[in-house]
């Protein structure tokens, strides 16, 4: 049993100068119904505040692709702190970042860089609405982009809100959204070829932009059906409205490529994200260059931030890059999934609980007694047993495995000891929750 007495008592002093004890929404962990506070990071393990050494199943909410403490990030930081920092001025190297992205990603002709994945959707989609003169954002139920007030919709909307599922409610994520803004955002289900037509034909001359997550992350791990990214191209080029990618986080996971590489479709912008940085912040916008063109100043269409490209994550985005380009690297991260996906299907099998995992490359999800054999839209999830899940991660963490519950995944430093001791702790959480439920 692990002891987190120092992490409670921090939470309560925490919670008198620290709202909530947090510095993002997100950090608040449901199991603990508190933030954990860590101390450091080494690798595929994460060390809390009392002393425990977990392995790390979230790295990052997915910033951590390479592991923490990485020895080729941290001295791509070091040569950017020996030149200064030299935050807001443009160096060579945001160039050397811009051209390694272009050459490995198939929709990069040109990117520029923001700091968060919210900032460059944001970005993205007024590019889109400035190519386009266009409004509409035709966005998927269960997609998540981000905080931007334009696509804060749906991402989870509770059953009771959400409408039909030929024609779902535009669900706000947040209070504090302007009632005018669902005007503008159109949702729909993913992968339903049929209702993705008629929409599309009905409103294509108002659609700026199609915005979506190519591999359905935030969903745990639902995937495009087979034509349905090829139907999305075709559909988008003919009627002149503008399809992005939201890579945030599904960058470099499957490969070098991205998602789009994946399978095989190319969009018009790309949004790069989480994993670029190497538990920095940086994200780009990809794509073609009479799109970017339409960025000042040689458009009319703003985008400036005073750190966006800072040296610290260009330097440290450099390093992932010349990582993820080295031949080991996917054979190392699908010897792994392969792994622990076989794995995971052999326990749940055995177990007379309905528990599921969908996985695709280094990242993945549980789903807790869904009633469909495979998660294939957000609505597939309704009526998920949450208390089950909540007890099978605090299980874990007791057993020593750290998975924050949202995002799932390993990173390039597990090892295939790392991820059977994981499935050991898994296969023993099962049984004890089959004693409970
Ligand atoms: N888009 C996707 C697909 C994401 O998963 C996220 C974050 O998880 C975002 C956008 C927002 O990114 P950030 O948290 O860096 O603002």
């Amino acid at each position: 049993m692990v002891v987190t007495k120092k992490c409670d008592m921090f939470s309560e002093h925490s919670k008198i100068y620290l709202q909530a004890g947090l510095s993002s929404s997100g950090r608040w962990n449901r199991n603990f119904q508190r933030a954990v506070y860590f101390k450091k990071g080494e690798g595929a393990y994460i060390h809390d505040m009392d002393d425990n050494k977990l392995i790390d199943m979230s790295l990052s909410h997915g910033a951590s692709l390479l592991g923490h403490n990485n020895k080729a990030v941290n001295d791509a930081i070091a040569q950017a702190l020996e030149m200064g920092i030299l935050c807001s001025y443009e160096t060579e190297y945001q160039t050397m970042l811009a051209e390694e992205i272009c050459s490995i990603i198939p929709s990069a002709e040109v990117c520029r860089f923001a700091c968060s994945g919210t900032e460059a959707v944001m970005h993205a989609i007024r590019l889109a609405r400035a190519v386009s003169g266009k409004s509409i954002v035709l966005k998927f139920e269960g997609h998540y982009h981000g905080l931007c007030d334009y696509v804060q919709y749906s991402w989870s909307p509770k059953a009771d809100l959400m409408g039909s599922y030929e024609n779902p409610e535009s669900v706000e994520l947040s209070t504090g959204i302007p009632a005018a803004l669902r005007d503008l955002i159109k949702i729909i289900p993913f992968n339903n070829p049929d209702i993705l037509k008629k929409t599309i034909e009905d409103m294509k001359d108002s659609i700026a932009a199609v915005i979506l997550e190519p591999i359905n992350y935030n969903q745990g791990c639902i995937v495009p059906e087979k034509g349905f990214l090829n139907l999305l191209r075709e559909l988008t080029s003919k009627n002149d409205i503008l399809l992005i990618f939201d890579e945030v986080l599904s960058a470099f996971r499957t490969g070098p490529d991205c998602a789009q590489g994946y399978y095989g479709v190319t969009p018009d912008i790309s949004v790069i994200g989480k994993s670029l940085g190497g538990g920095t912040p940086i994200t780009a916008i990809a794509g073609k260059r009479n799109i970017l063109e339409h960025f000042q100043p040689t458009g009319s269409c703003t985008h400036t931030g005073t750190y966006n490209g800072h040296l610290i994550s260009t330097m440290a985005a450099l390093a992932t890059i010349n990582e993820v380009k080295k031949l080991y690297f996917y054979d190392h991260i699908y010897t792994l999934a392969d792994k622990f996906y076989s794995g995971l299907d052999e326990i749940f099998s055995a177990s007379r609980l309905n528990i599921k995992a969908q996985g695709l490359g280094a990242r993945f999800g549980f789903y807790f007694d869904v009633q469909k054999d495979v998660v294939k839209e957000y609505r597939d999830r309704i009526g998920e047993n949450e208390k089950m899940a909540l007890k099978f991660y605090q299980l874990l963490y007791e057993k020593g495995i750290y998975f924050h519950g949202l995002h799932n995944g390993f990173s390039i430093k597990h090892s295939l000891h790392d991820i059977e001791q994981v499935l050991d702790c898994i296969e023993k959480t099962v049984k004890e929750l089959e004693f409970i439920f």
